[in-house]
């Protein structure tokens, strides 16, 4: 799928509504819509990239801003000391839906491990 009909670059053009809780000039983190836990977060980039295997290391800085951006919403949302989990499916095993690079940050509950 192109960025024209991607959903995730449509969400950061804000032609499609998202509960935004932080953004920057190269990252935007918004609630999912359908939420898994508690606290379920998407933290992407604002370049479209489609999945991890697509990431190079011109991406280094990118990706490191999405994991502090995690973290930054957990200590907000007051679930640090309690515990949370970030994510980042690629392709059809882990079961990614939407390929526009995305990081889930979710938290509130206790996850099972190995994951299902
Ligand atoms: P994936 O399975 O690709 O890792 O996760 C895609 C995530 O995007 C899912 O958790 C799904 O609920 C979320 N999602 C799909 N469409 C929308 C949408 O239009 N808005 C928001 N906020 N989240 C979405
Ligand atoms: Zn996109």
């Amino acid at each position: 799928m192109g960025k024209q009909d991607c959903l995730f670059c449509k969400i950061i053009n804000k032609e499609i509504p998202a509960k935004v809780v932080l953004e920057d000039s190269g990252m935007v983190a918004f609630e999912d819509v359908n939420p898994q836990a508690p606290v379920h977060i998407l933290i992407i980039p604002k370049e479209h990239i489609e999945k991890i295997s697509d990431l190079s290391a011109r991406h280094l800085e990118m990706v490191g801003r999405l994991v502090l951006a995690a973290k930054e919403i957990a200590k907000k949302r007051g679930i640090e000391e309690s515990g949370y989990r970030i994510v980042m499916n690629c392709n059809r095993d882990a079961g990614q839906a939407v390929f526009h690079l995305h990081l889930h940050l979710l938290g509130g509950r206790k996850f099972s491990w190995p994951p299902g």
